[in-house]
């Protein structure tokens, strides 16, 4: 790891020996977080959008998204392999036969594709959606990456937020996820105003207790959204936001506990600036990120400097 944090684009880099530039797919699917089988109205932060705002219409055909995107990716970046990121709602609730046809389709839609990455929720995932993307990996050569939205480890919070899955279904979906060789991504939120400090240390070592090289993060910070609940709740007053000194404490103490071979992939959230309530304190994310390195700087502090796996041993260290 060079530098104060291990960048997502130096494991991509690493790993094909060049940026891979993600594709992001909206694909017209919902979440049992909404329609009532895990719970109503979804997260609080959850807009009508499902969490995406950066990809087309879901009314797009999959194949049409994948290739506009590539053509406006493509020639602005230079970039030549891509990753087709299925971002919005929970990619694995639908039935299997059309789960089939969606990633087929995908895979196919262009040349260029080393990876897959799918977004969902821990309680949303089972053998048989990884049995079916082991088949597509071994024909297509492509990398499966299983994005999972934890947010919080403070079971608390993620009552308060209504996430409507538990930790341990985390710790339950990334132990099968990792059986199957794939990567994880976990999305994690910095400043939610429920946590503390020590919650964002005890997810850096949650992750890091279960996650190692080729995996990532997306700390995010809190972005409010009108029409959203939580929205509601910031304009009833009924929370402060942490301030930026505060993200910046949160933020640098999760990567000093977090292992240092997991790659960083986002350090803020962002949204629409059309219905943004609350983003980033209302400054450009790269002045907060900007303002975050400096903070780690001054502070000496860098990804993993207070990681440790906990192993003593065994007793026969302490023998005589
Ligand atoms: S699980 Fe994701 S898509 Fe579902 S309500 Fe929560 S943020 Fe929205």
């Amino acid at each position: 790891m060079e530098g104060l944090y291990f960048k997502y684009s130096d494991l991509q880099k690493a790993l094909y020996g060049q940026k891979v530039y993600k594709l992001p797919v909206n694909y017209a699917v919902s979440c049992p977080n909404r329609d009532g089988t895990k719970g109503y109205g979804g997260c609080i932060f959850c807009s009508e959008k499902g969490s995406s705002h950066e990809a087309h219409e879901n009314t797009v055909e999959i194949s049409s998204q994948i290739i506009k995107n590539k053509e406006y990716i493509g020639p602005r970046y230079g970039a030549k392999l891509f990753d087709v990121y299925f971002q919005s709602y929970t990619n694995t609730y639908m039935p299997l036969d059309i789960f089939k046809g969606m990633i087929n389709t995908a895979v196919n839609a262009t040349d260029g594709i080393v990876g897959l990455s799918i977004s969902t929720r821990p309680d949303c995932i089972d053998e048989r959606y990884l049995d079916f993307l082991k088949e597509i990996k071994e024909k297509y050569s492509v990398g499966i990456t299983i994005e999972l939205g934890l947010q919080s480890v403070n079971e608390r919070t993620l009552e308060k937020i209504n996430r409507g899955h538990t930790l341990s279904d985390y710790v339950k979906s990334v132990i099968l996820i990792k059986s199957y060789g794939f990567n994880v991504c976990t999305h994690m939120i910095s400043t939610l105003p429920w946590d503390t400090e020590n919650d964002l240390i005890d997810g850096a070592k949650m992750i890091s207790a279960l996650c190692g090289y080729g995996d990532s993060v997306k700390i995010h910070t809190l972005y409010i959204e009108d029409g959203t609940v939580i929205g509601e709740m910031y304009k009833n007053g009924e929370f402060e936001m942490p301030d930026m000194e505060e993200y910046f404490i949160r933020t640098s103490s999760f990567l000093a506990n977090l292992k240092p071979d997991i790659a960083i992939s986002r350090l803020t959230g962002r949204v629409s600036s059309e219905t943004a309530l609350f983003e980033n304190w209302g400054r450009s994310h790269w002045v907060v990120e900007d303002g975050l390195r400096e903070y780690m700087t001054q502070n000496g502090i860098i990804q993993g400097i207070n990681y440790s796996d906990g192993n003593t041993g065994g007793m026969g260290r302490f023998r005589a």
